[in-house]
């Protein structure tokens, strides 16, 4: 049945969270956003640990806004692991079961399975201090999940690890949550992470939802400024709509009045200012023009190489626009100096337009 937010609301001196939020049944979720944004606060009032001024919490059917944290079938994973030292692996993974008074047996069991779910076969008797960094984070999640919890919390589980393995970790905590078809909560503001772990994503921004859908969705077709910004090299240029035509789709003209074309979205009406965006990925370099659509002059300004493409950025008019590469480049790239003229186009179907609040 999964989770749901409505209206919880929690007023700090500086600062207040506003959330209305569903997380689906079995799927996992992950917040994401810049520091200070309330991941970390939102994800303490689905444990608990802070309790809301306003609002309902419903898990599973059952409504919690105000249960005791242990009172509410949830499993949590820190950033900085929390397991208690002076217990052995067995000992942290058998906590919670010991909790809700399980059998001996059913304990043993609980063990042997969630060490092996986690690779861990035969780390029962070591003790915490003599785990390596990935190993504790393995156990937190193994005594995470031993109670069998409604719902799953990981904050940033990964941050105090090296890159390489962040990545295998990652790929643990999924397959697990998946097997198990667990509902979970993942905080992470690391972007990669978010997009290839999730079943879907929550952008926040000032402790508020700024978009929520499938990482597609919000890597293709941000809401908002912020949210594209916010993920991956995105290119959005100031303009406004001059024509929209169900069949061909929207004219927009730049500052400069160039004339831009998008496809057809519904909402949008000649006289709105709008943001046009297109990934980097999606924007072509030329040196000379060519007879294509949404062609811009510019001079380049960059070129960066990042071994499985080079960025380039052009500044068209005022504008800077970021075009990405793949390798290996064609000889014309390759040649291409920085102060030299190019064009930047982008096709039409590429373009996605976001409300813009004020004019030109
Ligand atoms: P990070 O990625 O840096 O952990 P976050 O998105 O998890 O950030 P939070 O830790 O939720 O952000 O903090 C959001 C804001 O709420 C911060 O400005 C923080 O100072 C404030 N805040 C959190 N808890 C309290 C509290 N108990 N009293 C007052 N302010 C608080």
């Amino acid at each position: 049945m999964g989770l749901i937010l409505t209206k919880v609301s929690k007023v700090f001196k500086e600062f207040n969270v506003q959330l209305n939020l569903e997380v689906k049944d079995g799927e996992l979720t992950t917040l994401l956003g810049p520091s200070g944004c309330g991941k970390t606060t939102t994800l303490q009032i689905i444990s608990g640990i802070i309790k809301p001024d306003s609002g309902s919490i419903i898990l599973n059917g059952n409504e919690i806004t105000g249960a005791d944290p242990w009172k509410r079938d949830i499993g949590i994973v820190f950033q900085d692991y929390a397991l208690f030292p002076h217990l052995n692996v067995a000992g942290n993974i058998s906590y919670g079961l010991k909790r809700k008074r399980a059998g001996k047996e059913k304990i043993t069991e609980a063990v042997r399975n969630y060490l092996k779910l986690v690779h861990l076969e035969g780390y029962g008797d070591r003790t915490i201090d003599s785990l390596s960094g990935g190993e504790k984070q393995r156990v937190a999640l193994a005594r995470a999940l031993a109670p069998e919890p409604g719902i799953l919390l990981l904050d940033e589980p990964l941050s105090a690890l090296d890159a390489s393995l962040r990545k295998s970790l990652r790929r643990e905590i999924r397959r697990i949550q998946q097997q198990l078809k667990l509902t979970t909560v993942y905080v992470t503001h690391d972007q990669e992470e978010a997009l290839t772990i999730s079943d879907s994503l929550v952008i926040m921004n000032q402790g508020r939802v700024e978009q929520h859908g499938t990482p597609p969705d919000i890597f293709n077709k941000p809401a908002t400024k912020f949210a594209a910004e916010f993920l991956g090299h995105s290119n959005l240029i100031e303009g406004e709509v001059t024509a929209v035509e169900e069949n061909s789709g929207i004219k927009a003209r730049l500052k400069d009045n160039t004339e831009i074309n998008a496809p057809y979205f519904p909402g949008f009406k000649a006289g709105d200012p709008v943001w046009i965006f297109f990934r980097s990925g999606r924007s072509e370099l030329c040196s000379h023009r060519e007879d294509t659509e949404n062609t811009l002059p510019g001079r380049l300004l960059l070129k960066e190489y990042y071994g499985t493409h080079t960025l380039f950025e052009v500044d068209t008019n005022g504008t800077i626009i970021k075009a990405e590469s793949r390798h290996p480049l064609s000889p014309e790239k390759k040649e291409l100096t920085p102060g030299q003229e190019v064009f930047v186009s982008v096709r039409r179907e590429y373009c996605y337009l976001i409300e813009r609040l004020s004019r030109i």
